[in-house]
């Protein structure tokens, strides 16, 4: 069985979030179970272009459009549209070029959405047998544009084809009425959109699907995100070195980053894309008075302006003590805060799999986070983490309280920790869903 994946970012060669580690790791867990799989991203112009996922004889392509060897347009709705409108045509042009034809296209999000819609809109004899199968990582964004800014050369052909019709064009909404099979990366999150708690306007759509719909928990790759061998840390640790590695670690980054150090203070780590789902807004209060509770709260994230905003009208000398603001996409950062947090917070408002808690129980870190999508699928409330349900600021202070409960007495924290590092987020599982799932979309 051929497989290949496509998607807008695929770790390490090019990450920007979450899905850039799924598209980095899946597909190394399928070959282990004897699926061939490819990978095709675009052929971004500052990337730097492997052939193989590194250690892996996994091949990766790349889709080759001028839209992709331009600089800073990355925001601009307009060449978004073309850009992952042309991503399509030219993914689907590849696989041919080079005679690729398989069995399933698991395409990823609204980036790769048009692609099943494609397939189905203009059936191509090259493709007659291949399945496809959307996976939404994230259904808040859904590539929602008017039909006119595909009136350029490259994709006046989609342009066309829906002109007819329609005047506005959703890339996600064309993807999942299109593919054979749609999923989602967390069980609990698929309930979430068919019962419309969260769908951004799509759970109609998705509730249409009638029995295609499934929701598959993500894993996490050890190789990348192991505390014994991780290179970007201080101290590598494993269970029985847990607490001295883990303090280590920590008096490292207080030292860093200029807070006060000290191994006794709790510290907190937040690692997430600044948008509004991740819930910089509950977090806030929290900020405010930090100091006050010695506590300490590293921040690491990349994106909207006006949460940096916000976070950096906080700062003032006292403050700059006990909570660390790096707004910055930084790679080795993100390993070092995991290594060396106590509890890690994630007061995502809806979060369809999540990483982050995976990871920093890997690292013996103590989620703190909203009982939500995949937080709810992956953390055991007073046993692996410590889950919130209403999104507030005063639910995620009494649930902070809660957590502080087991640093403060004795032998709970090891205990607690030794617990996490037993975890097993890995594919193994996961990857044997898919299979099954790609043979029975093979044979629908
Ligand atoms: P999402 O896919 O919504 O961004 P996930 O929890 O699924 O969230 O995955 C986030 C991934 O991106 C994790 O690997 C996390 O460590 C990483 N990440 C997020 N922001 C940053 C950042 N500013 N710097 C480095 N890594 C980051």
């Amino acid at each position: 069985m051929l497989v290949v994946h496509i998607a807008f970012e695929c770790a390490p060669i090019y990450k920007t979030g979450g899905l850039g580690d799924v598209v980095g790791s899946l597909p190394i867990a399928l070959s282990k179970l004897g699926v061939e799989v490819a990978v095709v991203i675009p052929g971004y112009g500052f990337i730097k272009r492997k052939k193989y996922l590194p250690g892996t004889q996994i091949p990766v392509f790349y889709a080759e459009s001028q839209w992709f060897t331009k600089p800073n347009t990355r925001h601009d709705p307009k060449i978004q549209a073309v850009k992952y409108a042309h991503f399509a045509i030219a993914s689907l042009d590849e696989l041919k070029r080079r005679d690729i034809r398989p069995d399933i296209l698991h395409c990823h999000d609204w980036h790769a959405g048009l692609i099943p819609w494609l397939l189905k809109a203009q059936p191509d004899a090259f493709f007659a047998r291949t399945k496809t199968i959307l996976t939404i990582h994230n259904i808040a964004y859904q590539g929602n544009f008017p039909l006119a800014f595909l009136k350029r050369a490259e994709t006046q052909n989609i342009y066309e084809l829906l002109a007819k019709q329609h005047k506005r064009i959703s890339f996600l909404k064309e993807g999942i009425r299109a593919a054979d099979f749609i999923s989602t990366v967390s069980p609990h999150h698929a309930t979430e959109i068919r019962r419309g708690k969260v769908g951004f306007g799509l759970s109609q759509v998705v509730r249409g699907k009638r029995g295609k719909f499934v929701g598959i928990i993500n894993g996490i790759d050890y190789r990348v995100w192991n505390p014994r061998t991780d290179r970007l840390i201080r101290r590598r640790f494993g269970r029985t070195t847990l607490t001295a590695g883990k303090s280590e670690n920590k008096t490292f980054l207080q030292k860093q980053l200029g807070l006060t150090v000290s191994p006794e203070i709790p510290l907190f780590g937040f690692v997430a894309r600044l948008s509004s789902q991740k819930g910089i807004d509950v977090l806030l209060p929290l900020l405010q008075n930090v100091p006050k509770r010695r506590i300490q709260i590293v921040i690491l994230g990349a994106g909207e302006a006006k949460y940096t905003q916000l976070l950096k009208r906080l700062q003032t000398p006292e403050f700059n003590k006990w909570v660390s603001l790096n707004f910055k996409f930084d790679e080795k950062l993100a390993h070092q805060i995991y290594a060396a947090s106590d509890f890690f917070l994630i007061p995502s408002h809806y979060e369809p799999c999540g990483l982050t808690q995976m990871i920093s129980m890997a690292y013996g870190a103590i989620p703190v986070a909203t009982d939500v999508g995949g937080l709810h699928d992956t953390i055991i409330s007073g046993k692996t983490g410590f889950l919130f349900r209403k999104i507030t600021s005063p639910e995620l202070l009494n649930t902070v309280r809660q957590a502080l409960h087991v640093y403060i007495e004795t032998g709970k924290l090891a205990k607690f920790r030794r617990l996490l590092l037993r975890q097993n987020f890995s594919w193994d599982k996961s990857a044997r869903e898919y299979v099954r799932l790609y043979r029975k979309v093979a044979h629908l």
